[in-house]
């Protein structure tokens, strides 16, 4: 998978607000999300774990919260990347309404998410992230859809259970991107990252948000 940044696209949604507090949270983002990629990357070049190709149940009935940061990335990314999808969604009108979990989830495609690049957190550690336990040890537990019969022929065999790090080491000789790290930093970005709402919910008036600071910016060029 290559890298989802911005820069490789030549839209310049970036350019267009360049200077306002979007671009900044945007731009602030995009390194949060390239340090996942570039984390988990050393993960499965070293570990050799990687989720079964064309799997995704993870996301098949479940829509994610967002937090305003990750509103406001996919709208951008969406805009940028997808505008056919981002005037519907602005609207309210999603490609897969139908589905009972992510309204973006599909049925066809390796990853079955019709909004790839611009997924936020949860979608980007799906089957790669460690967690912090009770006592701050970094720890690893396989997601719970992952075949068993793919895990036990591993090897050395492994289970659904959960992994610490001196484990993780001697088995894989690397350990996954934390995810409450990355998310500490998430936080601390923007303060209306205080609560998430549903996807469903936060999206429409983020992109109309976001489509007005581009008319602004429009307008003041002129
Ligand atoms: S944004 Fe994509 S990866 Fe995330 S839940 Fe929706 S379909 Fe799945
Ligand atoms: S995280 Fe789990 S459910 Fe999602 S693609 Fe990987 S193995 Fe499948």
């Amino acid at each position: 998978m290559g890298s989802d940044s911005f820069r490789e696209k030549t839209g310049g949604l970036l350019e267009k607000i360049k200077g306002t507090r979007e671009e900044e949270i945007i731009q602030q983002m995009e390194r949060l999300y390239a340090e996942i990629e570039a984390k988990q990357s050393v993960w499965y070049e070293k570990s050799g774990f990687t989720c079964p190709e064309g799997c995704g149940h993870c996301c098949r009935n479940f829509e994610p919260d967002l937090l305003d940061s990750e509103a406001r990335y996919m709208a951008a990314w969406l805009l940028e990347n997808q505008a056919d999808f981002a005037e519907e969604a602005a609207q309210g009108r999603f490609p897969f309404p139908e589905n009972k979990g992510c309204p973006f989830w599909k049925e066809d495609g390796k990853y079955h998410c019709a909004i790839y690049g611009g997924r936020p957190f949860i979608c980007r550690f799906f089957g790669a992230y460690g967690a912090k336990s009770k006592s701050g040890e970094e720890v690893f537990k396989p997601c719970k859809f992952y075949p068993t019969e793919i895990l036990a022929s591993h090897k050395p065999p492994l289970a659904h259970k959960q992994y610490n790090a001196e484990e993780l080491k001697l088995i894989f000789g690397v350990l996954p991107p934390v995810s409450t790290d990355i998310m500490e930093k998430a936080l601390s970005l923007n303060p209306d990252n205080k609560s998430t709402r549903m996807l469903r919910e936060i999206l429409p008036e983020t992109l109309n948000h976001l489509k007005w600071i581009c008319s602004m910016a429009e307008l003041e060029k002129n």
